[in-house]
């Protein structure tokens, strides 16, 4: 027979966003959570799974406990008219990982499981009511004071939470490819194409190379990138899939009655790149204090924490909102020289959301 439990808390998906809020949630407060995952196995979307250093600080983790292979320069390369340009963009010292999504989850759920919070893996969230109702495959009725919705551009909050603009993703993990340099990732930018490709190698010595972007079609593009770098042009597929990516910005209602979006159902997501790991968990620390605090002190404080969020990370998303539409604009010509030309600190910080100077004097 089905029964009905009460919670404080339902967290619906156990991507980034969801397993993040978990951890962070359970370590700060004794709330009854309860977590539901559609898929046995977490992180089974596709993902470049590259992430910038910042993120480990925040989650307390260290990167040799999610097979981190560090990332100390970014090779750019640049195709048009038949001509491929090279350019090499060291950084100094390592900026980021190419990481084992799955295991950094693994990670974090399980510190969720240890402070208490109920996992639900294989069980999909049929229906969420905007009163904090969940019905769950073979679980039944569940209510909580806060429905977290984390189930991605795909899942069933999508009725209250509707994507806007997405873009196009697909990729593939493959192996035996010697890459020509180490401790780098690569990135391929055609002319008057408005998205790009990456090549991402992991520490077992495989890749993900994957191609994104807007009113493309990710899988012929990146057949056209893997022809075209001479080192790629041989490789065995080990898996492959395609997805989407939210890049409409941040959502206007992160909060409708008892339903909070986080991650890609709000729209965490730096648009220019599609860097969603980091902003979702970032988002998740900051929501997770909001929602501890307004089930002791009501609603308010859930507004104030959002507010808190977006005026001291938040705004980044909007930035690079911006960044992206100035980029959609430019003329070829003019995204040459920025690829070609652009200092890594400038890089660093268009990257980030953080940069305010005239984006044509990107030198
Ligand atoms: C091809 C590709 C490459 C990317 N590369 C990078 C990268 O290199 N670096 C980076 O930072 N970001 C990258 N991103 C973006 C990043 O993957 C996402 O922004 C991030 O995963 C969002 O996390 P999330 O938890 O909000 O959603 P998701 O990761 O989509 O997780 C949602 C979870 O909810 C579950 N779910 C869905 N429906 C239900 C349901 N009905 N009931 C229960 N559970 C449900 C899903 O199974 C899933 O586990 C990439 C995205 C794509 C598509």
């Amino acid at each position: 027979m089905l029964s009905l439990r009460e919670v404080d808390i339902v967290v619906v998906g156990l991507g980034p966003a969801g397993s993040a809020f978990s951890y962070f949630t359970s370590k700060s407060s004794n709330a009854d959570i309860i977590c539901f995952e559609r898929n046995t196995r977490l992180a089974l979307k596709p993902c470049g799974e590259l992430v910038p250093k910042e993120l480990f600080s925040i989650i307390g983790v260290n990167p040799r406990e999610v097979n981190a292979y560090p990332i100390r320069r970014v090779i750019v390369y640049f195709y048009h008219n038949g001509s491929l340009v090279e350019r090499v963009i060291e950084f100094n010292g390592v900026e980021g990982y190419s990481i084992s999504k799955r295991r950094l989850l693994e990670i974090l759920v399980d510190k969720a499981l240890s402070s208490g919070v109920s996992v639900e893996l294989g069980k999909p969230v049929l229906r969420i009511s905007r009163d904090g109702v969940v019905n769950v495959r073979e679980v039944g009725i569940v209510r909580g004071k806060y429905v977290i919705c984390c189930d991605g551009v795909y899942g069933v909050s999508v009725e209250y939470f509707k994507p806007g603009r997405v873009a196009k993703a697909y990729q593939r993990r493959v192996a035996n490819v010697k890459t020509p340099y180490d401790e780098a990732c690569y990135t391929f930018i055609i002319g008057g194409v408005k998205g790009y490709g990456w090549i991402i190698p992991k520490s077992d010595g495989t890749l993900n190379v994957g191609f994104g972007g807007l009113d493309i079609d990710p899988r012929v593009l990146l057949d056209k990138m893997v022809k075209t770098i001479p080192w790629l042009s041989s490789y065995s597929v080990v898996c492959e899939g395609g997805a989407l990516i939210p890049v409409s910005g941040l959502r206007s209602n992160i909060v409708e009655s008892k339903l909070i979006a986080l991650g890609d159902v709000a729209g965490s997501v730096l648009p220019l790149s599609g860097e969603g790991i980091r902003p979702s968990i970032i988002m998740a620390k900051y929501l997770s204090r909001a929602v501890i605090e307004a089930l002791e002190e009501g609603d308010k404080r859930l507004w104030e924490g959002i507010r808190r969020y977006i005026s001291e990370w938040g705004y980044r998303i909007k930035r690079s909102l911006l960044y992206l539409k100035v980029y959609e604009r430019m003329p070829i010509q003019l995204v040459k020289q920025l690829v070609l030309r652009v200092k890594p600190d400038t890089l660093k910080s268009i990257l980030n959301g953080e940069f305010t100077g005239a984006i044509v004097k990107f030198g």
